[in-house]
């Protein structure tokens, strides 16, 4: 059977981005995230999340930091049964010219094999115009969250909803 796949940014996708969140204590789930993420595992998406964590290479905080929030994230989302096949972050700052931060595609590309999942069966879901590059790259399709349905950066069709729950909520439905 093809493996699918959610892809999702975490800071502003998952949890609210506060700017380089680095402590258990300020992870927060972005509303109806519950909900989305139940909805993508009953309809056989492996979950996975992708995500720059650049506070590592700029040396606000450790690698150590990023694997504690993630995994009180983990332990959140476990506590309503939804489990998370992978969490892959890169930990360069931009001025490492490193392959994996965002918009580049290698952690999704890495993901991909690492879990044999079909790319095109797949979506990453993000809140930056990075986020939208970097699966386009990887040949995944991307979904945008974002308020203004207008962004008009570019000629490639990108869909564009407001939450994932609302995007969830439209593939449930088979609208897509
Ligand atoms: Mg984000
Ligand atoms: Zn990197």
């Amino acid at each position: 059977m093809t493996k699918k796949a959610v892809f999702l940014d975490r800071d502003g996708t998952i949890i609210v981005d506060y700017g380089y969140v680095h402590k258990p204590s300020q992870v927060e789930l972005l509303p109806g995230i519950i909900e989305a993420l139940v909805t993508l595992k009953k309809l056989d998406f492996e979950l996975i999340i992708i995500s720059n964590q650049s506070g590592i290479g700029r040396g606000y905080f450790t690698k150590k930091d990023v694997d504690l929030v993630n995994a009180h994230l983990q332990s959140l989302l476990k506590a309503h049964g939804i489990e998370l096949s992978g969490i892959y972050y890169c930990p360069h700052s931009p001025d490492d010219r490193c392959d994996c931060r965002k918009p580049k595609p290698a952690l999704i590309l890495q993901a991909l094999k690492d879990h044999g999942i079909d790319p095109k069966h797949s979506y990453f879901v993000g809140d930056k115009w990075t986020d939208v590059q970097a699966a386009i790259r990887a040949g995944v399709p991307p979904v945008l969250l974002s308020k203004e349905h207008t962004i008009s950066m570019n000629t490639i069709p990108v869909l564009i909803v407001d939450s994932l729950l609302e995007w969830t909520k439209l593939i449930d439905q088979g609208d897509m």
